[in-house]
């Protein structure tokens, strides 16, 4: 069985489904009824709308918070995170090195300072010593990633963050109904941050929540995304900055049929997984989420970790090669660790300044760098292959990924040897 990238016959040549085509997509009826219910309505915007404050209403129910706040992206729902938070201008924020940019971008729109800690080798997740390392007089707030749909330590965080005043903002984008030591995230913290971006696990194309037990936070972060205006009042005044991040009718209708999927979606992505697990366990150099654990996990993505002296080959051979057989996986999952992108070690922010990573605002003067965060960095370029995880796989595409995982592995192996 020669590999695909050499010329062989491919294990799989059809797409399998997958959040860039409809088949890995549960968009049917319900959102189909839901957008006719509103064009139908005349209002497509919330404010008189019944839809988006009903989003609110079943989110807030879901995840077991007092408040929900809906947004027009996961970056705007961190966004109104942070603003609510209130840091000063110079601030800090602790952040993970492996996130999607919109983490780190809620920072920076608040002209705050983003202050990375690195993670664990285990999981991708920021670390708690990291965070307890990571803290300054400046710290304000952490926002804690739950990677790929597996929980980082948000239990220890916020035991360390509690008692220093500092907020703890779960960036909950990939991992809805994950379970974290304490239970469900996005309510373990502060205030907790979700998507609804097209390869989330359910979808309105774009549109964010933010959840929240604090009614004085929601009250902000209500206002923040709608302009500062109290819309209750009946008058045109501006209590406070704030941008326009309302979501509009369509798609909160869309998002509410898609939120009656998502335990559905989440079961049938574990029992994915579970299988996958179940199907490459047994390879040298290669770690997967534990058997165990499979069930507190939400497998935005399905992490794969290589030890290189195990198994002789680097992570990019292994995803070209397992790329070219039909699985599309990714080395690395981002091509650099969030903190040395361009935007932050060239300080691409506001106008050329460099603010806010100057002192002012910034009580130092901050800059990114190489080994800043060298856990991540090697996860990044050597260690980490991401591979799809879909609610609409079935028992062949499974079976397909398995054997092509198993081709490439031994194909690679016995190349090294
Ligand atoms: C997708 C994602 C975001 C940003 O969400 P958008 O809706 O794309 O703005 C933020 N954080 C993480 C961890 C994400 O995966």
């Amino acid at each position: 069985m020669s590999l695909a990238i050499a010329g062989g016959e491919p294990v799989r040549s059809e797409p399998l489904p997958s959040w860039e085509n409809a088949g890995g997509r549960r968009i049917g009826e319900a959102e189909q009824q839901a957008v006719q219910r509103v064009l139908e309505s005349g209002t497509l915007w919330r404010v008189g709308g019944t839809e988006t404050p009903a989003l609110e209403r079943e989110f807030a129910r879901l995840i077991g918070a007092g408040n929900a706040v809906a947004s027009t992206s996961g970056t705007a729902a961190l966004h109104l995170a942070v603003a609510a938070v209130a840091p000063e201008p110079g601030d800090e924020i602790i952040v993970p090195p492996i996130t999607d940019f919109g983490t780190v971008i809620a920072a920076l729109a608040c002209n705050a300072v983003p202050v990375f800690a690195d993670v664990d080798p285990l999981t991708g997740c920021m670390t708690a010593e990291a965070v307890r390392a990571a803290i300054t007089d400046r710290t304000r707030a952490v926002i804690v990633v739950h990677l790929f749909g597996g929980a980082a330590p948000v239990d220890d965080i916020v035991a360390i963050c509690r008692p220093l005043g500092i907020a703890v903002i779960e960036d909950c984008a990939q991992a809805y109904r994950t379970v974290a030591t304490g239970g469900e995230v996005g309510t373990r913290g502060t205030i907790g941050c979700f998507s609804l971006q097209q390869s989330k696990h359910i979808t309105a194309g774009d549109g964010g929540l933010t959840v929240t037990d604090d009614d004085r936070l929601a009250e902000r972060m209500r206002l923040f995304a709608d302009k500062g205006w109290p819309r209750s009042t009946g008058e045109r005044t501006h209590l406070s900055f704030g941008m326009n991040y309302r979501m509009t009718e369509l798609t909160a209708a869309v998002a509410r049929a898609q939120l009656g999927k998502l335990d559905q979606v989440v079961a049938d992505r574990r029992a994915v997984a579970a299988a996958l697990v179940d199907g490459l366990a047994d390879l040298d150099g290669l770690r997967l989420v534990p058997a165990d654990r499979v069930d507190r996990h939400s497998f935005w993505l399905f992490p794969l970790w290589f030890d290189r002296a195990a198994c002789g080959f680097d992570t990019a051979s292994f995803a070209a090669a397992l790329t070219a057989e039909g699985v599309p996986v990714s080395a690395g999952y981002l091509n650099r660790p969030v903190h040395l992108n361009p935007a932050l070690t060239e300080r691409r922010i506001h106008g050329s300044n460099g603010f806010p990573l100057t002192s002012p605002p910034a009580s130092r003067q901050i800059s990114y760098r190489v080994g800043d965060c060298p856990v991540a960095e090697a996860m990044i370029a050597g260690t980490l292959v991401t591979a799809p995880c879909n609610e609409n796989f079935d028992d062949r595409d499974v079976a397909d990924v398995i054997a092509a995982v198993r081709k490439v592995h031994a194909g690679l192996r016995a190349a090294a040897a």
